[in-house]
């Protein structure tokens, strides 16, 4: 059967998906989702009811105020953890990890083991849930470590639940852990994650005593809720095409007549067969505890979001990695394929994964919240220039922290955000900022009503500013919204450094201020010495504030004469992790030591070159199997037309002309192919650096000019013979 047969088969059968009408799973009902809502999760509340008192109240000081686990109580909790697991049908538990890959890893190990007398019993000890050795040679480690030195450990986190994994046939207690060498240097995220928060509490705190509100507060945490970005495509499209299936994006493929232009998807009804997976991946989510919350159609056709409540950013970090998990392995059953990737589509819009970003007491306050009168709130006004003074310094690291190859695709190019990390705050905090730097603040812009001209319409009231889709950093009304976290990408790592700069400008002013007034000031004096603080880091650091269009290339130019930095792709922006002010923040606040900042950077780099590497020679193989034999099949119909034509006698010039270019078309095509692989041939490097700045320079170009090539070839062969689902199809068959 020829390719294009198979992409007509498919077509069908979707049509009969949508005919004949069936959700193939259990309709989700409002009691299913409250009788299923962590129904997975070895939660607090189950922990109430099956450990004793003084355990349970242990552990939870653990998890609530961060103290130290107490290694006598592992036992027992390690024993009603298992025995709930295997009443919920677990037979193996896993320490699960983040490695620097990026995704998580697991070894499961069973409870079973011989009772000695030809029977079995099942264990699980507290060492085996506090701690994990598992073979760590096998993982990046960026030079710490070298491969004959393979031992790491996981170390339980009893702050983010344990659950379970359902596969189809077995169950697994999942155990969320971190991993370090045994030097003790972090090899995953999860480490510098709880470090940096720790690192923005006690400095957080600085401010809370000086401001009189730390009474009843143990802690400051860090909020965040991700949107994420995906796009869902017909699985048998995505197995017959080799560029998804080993690069997670198209590397060829022609526009189609039609993409976003109308704009007719975003917010538009969602097609029956995506809500069904939708449903379903819902149900999965909650049963394991992940507050999900929203979901509709995105810019594009075929693009898709889902979003939770936002939580503790360490559980959130660890659910993130969940929602990607179920996504992915929900799509299959409904038939469809979820693509994570930053640009799985050329020209077509692609996904980012909005990090929301907040900081918190753990009596419940929302530390950036303006509240009604904001002038009046100093505190807010503390927070707020905290983070604006450490965007600006650490403009090069934030960027830093969400550069990889899949996400060049999409900053730096012509769509949201740019690769100019730069802050929008909107009309009422841009007025209190002005007032701020006046020395004199004394009022807060109101939004006032929107009367909507028509009597059965209610009034609403308006918000102080417009929103700004375009923004890399935009406050959102009592939170940042850091938007340019790729869609594929962990949020663990982006919010360490989020959390990192924060905390040390929080720093920087709970110590000037201390100096200033001392540790239990009067009012007035406070007042006087936060407005004259404020003042001058407002000055120093307004230029990263920008609340036009990021878009616009006089943006760019404007950046530019701010001395604001650009780094358009991954290889310059890694550099950022390589400097002494990056070696010296993360050591200061004991979130990463010179040689786990270095190890990172050498691993993104490394990732990098994979990457690239993996495409190119995806690339060529596709043309030179797929593309050319379908471009020379149709060289031969066209020229047996040719010959056919000539024969009945008939004038073929025009015909003649079609093939004559045709056939030069396909030679390009085919000394381009040439090209690629001598470009790819001919790398010569001395280091890794020099690797993939050369992949970035004479490879990734090429491949470019393959691809075009390539698409001018798709717009010419006939239908039948071409060998690849086309955009038309995987982005329109829903
Ligand atoms: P939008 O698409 O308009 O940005 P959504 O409702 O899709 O809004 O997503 C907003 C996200 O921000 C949600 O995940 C929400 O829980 C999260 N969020 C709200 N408040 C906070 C906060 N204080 N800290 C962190 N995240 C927050
Ligand atoms: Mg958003």
């Amino acid at each position: 059967m020829s390719d294009a047969i198979n992409r007509m088969e498919t077509i069908r059968a979707v049509a009969e998906w949508h005919e004949n009408g069936e959700v193939p799973h259990e309709p989700v009902k409002p009691e299913s989702i409250q009788s299923v809502f962590g129904r997975d999760v070895f939660s607090e509340r189950v922990m109430r009811e099956r450990l004793p008192k003084d355990v349970f109240r242990s552990v939870l000081r653990t998890i609530r105020l961060g103290d130290p686990l107490d290694p006598s109580v592992a036992d027992t909790v390690a024993n009603a953890m298992k025995d709930w697991a295997i009443e919920n049908g677990a037979t193996h538990y896993t320490h699960w990890f983040q490695p620097l890959t990026g995704s998580t890893a697991e070894k499961h190990d069973s409870f079973i083991s011989p009772d000695g007398h030809g029977g079995i019993v099942t264990e699980f000890s507290g060492d085996a849930l506090v701690q994990g050795e598992p073979d760590a040679s096998s993982f990046p480690s960026g030079g710490v470590r070298a491969t004959f030195e393979a031992r790491g450990y996981t170390a339980w986190d009893p702050t983010s639940p344990v659950f379970l994994i359902r596969g189809t046939n077995s169950v697994t207690l999942c155990i969320p852990t971190a991993f370090v060498s045994y030097t003790g240097e972090a090899l995953d995220k999860k480490v510098p994650l709880l470090r940096s928060m720790d690192a923005v509490s006690a400095q957080a705190m600085r401010i809370l005593r000086l401001f009189g509100t730390d009474k009843g507060v143990s802690r400051v945490f860090t909020t965040c809720g991700a949107e994420q970005e995906y796009f869902l495509i017909d699985r048998r499209f995505f197995v017959t095409r080799p560029d998804l299936l080993l690069c997670n994006r198209t590397l060829f493929g022609s526009k189609p007549p039609k993409d976003q232009q109308l704009e007719d998807h975003y917010f538009g009804s969602v097609p029956d067969r995506v809500l069904s997976y939708m449903a379903e991946c819902e149900k999965e989510l909650y049963a394991l505890g992940v507050p999900i919350k929203t979901r509709h159609n995105e810019v594009a056709p075929a693009q898709f979001e889902v979003a939770p409540v936002f939580e503790n950013a360490n559980v959130a970090a660890d659910h993130q990695q969940l929602v990607m998990q179920v996504l992915r392995k929900v799509a299959p059953k409904f038939g469809l394929q979820c693509l994570l990737h930053e640009k799985p589509f050329a020209g077509v819009n692609g996904s980012g994964k909005h990090n929301n970003w907040s900081m918190a007491t753990d009596t419940g306050v929302n530390l950036l919240d303006p509240r009604e009168e904001t002038h009046t709130n100093m505190q807010f006004m503390v927070f707020l220039t905290a983070v604006i003074r450490a965007v600006d310094l650490h403009a090069d690291i934030i960027r830093a922290s969400v550069a990889h190859a899949g996400n060049d695709h999409r900053l730096g190019a012509n769509e949201a955000p740019p690769a100019i990390i730069s802050i929008f705050l909107g009309d009422m905090l841009q007025d209190i900022v002005e007032q701020i730097e006046k020395g004199a603040i004394k009022s807060t812009m109101k939004g006032g009503k929107l009367d909507l001209g028509a009597a059965s319409l209610p009034q609403l009231p308006r918000h102080t500013g417009d929103r700004n889709r375009t923004s890399p950093f935009a406050f959102t009304g009592n939170k940042f919204e850091f938007r340019a976290v790729g869609s594929s990408q962990s949020i663990a790592w982006p919010n360490v450094v989020l959390n990192t700069i924060v905390a040390e400008s929080l720093d920087y002013i709970a110590t000037e201020l201390e100096a200033a007034v001392g540790k239990s000031p009067t009012e007035e004096k406070l007042k006087n010495a936060v407005a004259k603080l404020l003042q001058r880091i407002i000055k120093e650091h307004k230029r990263v504030i920008f609340n036009g269009d990021g878009y616009d290339i006089a943006w760019h130019k404007e950046a530019e004469k701010r001395g604001l930095p650009n780094f358009k792709d991954s290889v310059s922006a890694f550099s950022a992790l390589k400097t002494k002010k990056a070696f010296d923040l993360f050591r200061k606040y004991k979130v990463l030591n010179k040689v786990e900042v270095e190890s990172r950077h050498h691993i993104y780099l490394e990732q990098y070159i994979k990457v690239v590497t993996i495409e190119a020679r995806t690339a060529l193989s596709m043309a030179k199997t797929l593309i050319l034999p379908a471009a020379l099949r149709h060289q031969t119909e066209l020229a047996e037309a040719v010959a056919a034509t000539q024969a009945a006698d008939i004038d073929c010039g025009s015909l003649r002309d079609e093939l004559e270019d045709f056939a030069e078309l396909s030679a390009k095509f085919r000394e381009t192919i040439g090209t690629v692989e001598k470009a790819l041939a001919d790398l010569h490097h001395k280091d890794e650096q020099a690797h993939a700045e050369q992949l970035r320079d004479l490879v990734l170009p090429r491949m470019l000019d393959l691809r075009e090539l390539g698409d001018e070839l798709e717009r010419h062969v006939a239908n039948d013979l071409w060998p690849l689902p086309t955009y038309r199809e995987m982005l329109f068959v829903r």
